[in-house]
């Protein structure tokens, strides 16, 4: 499985508005369409958050529910739901959509800036989310903003509450966090234990580094409007699927193949 190249598409994020993205999905309707268009071009996994129809962030268990089976209808794309939410959302309401059986869920391994405001993930927090997805058979992406994370998720994995193979998420360039370069990466991979993949996830100016920062490290891909929106420099990205379609003729350049979801449910060792 080493030469194959998992795609992640971050179909929207919390914070992303659609004035400054018209092409942004929002509602259940509009992620699920996205969803499929990404599969089409060889995404592997969505990432998902939900909004309300006034594109505010909700963390409405009926509207992730409505999202996960639209996108189940069109197409069998590997779905990740966030557990990070929104700035301001208490941890009972971020964690409450896994009770849906997603795939897979993004789990935060550690406090962080995130631009003017702060995320809250204390370790009491990160064993509670860490339980629920044992509990309802959802494999973590273990998502870190900092090299200290990647630590935090080590006492996670002595007290037995993740089990392998374990997938990290490198949250790389949010504003007043931690910068993207190849010696933070790096860092960052040298702290995973054995049995460990991770996808790099460029936010902002980050997100082609990112990308080549990814292939470089033997890590997979992310892309999508909750990272960035800039297709290039002052040209907004026409829609997500345009940012796999980069991703995957990058990564056949680099000779790799591109993971269908049937690869990742079998690398990821994902509940059937
Ligand atoms: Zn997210």
């Amino acid at each position: 499985m080493a030469n194959k190249m998992i795609i992640t598409c971050a179909l929207s994020g919390a914070e992303t508005s659609k004035t400054q993205a018209p092409a942004l999905p929002v509602t259940p309707e509009e992620l699920a369409a996205s969803a499929e268009e990404c599969w089409k071009a060889g995404a592997s996994i969505v990432h998902v958050h939900a909004r309300n129809d006034d594109g505010s962030p909700t963390a409405d268990v009926k509207v992730f529910k409505k999202a996960i089976e639209l996108i189940r209808k069109r197409c069998d794309v590997v779905i990740e739901l966030t557990t990070g939410g929104a700035v301001g959302m208490t941890p009972e309401e971020r964690i409450a959509p896994v009770s849906l059986q997603p795939d897979m869920a993004s789990l935060d391994c550690g406090s962080v800036n995130f631009g003017n405001d702060y995320i809250v993930n204390t370790v009491p927090i990160m064993r509670q989310f860490a339980a629920e997805m044992n509990k309802y058979g959802v494999r973590p992406t273990l998502e870190c903003f900092d090299v200290s994370h990647v630590q935090a998720s080590h006492i996670l994995i002595k007290e037995g509450l993740i089990k392998p193979p374990y997938h990290y998420g490198f949250v790389m360039n949010v504003p007043a966090a931690l910068s993207m370069s190849i010696k933070t990466l790096s860092y960052m991979i040298d702290q995973m234990p054995a049995e460990s993949y991770f996808t790099v996830m460029g936010v902002g100016r980050a997100h082609l580094p990112g990308i080549y920062g990814a292939i470089a490290s033997g890590g997979f891909i992310r892309v999508g409007f909750e990272d960035n929106i800039y297709y290039s420099k002052g040209r907004l990205a026409k829609s997500n699927a345009e940012f796999v379609e980069r991703a995957v003729r990058i990564a056949k350049e680099a000779d790799l193949e591109i993971a269908k979801p049937g690869d990742v449910r079998k690398m990821f060792a994902l509940k059937e």
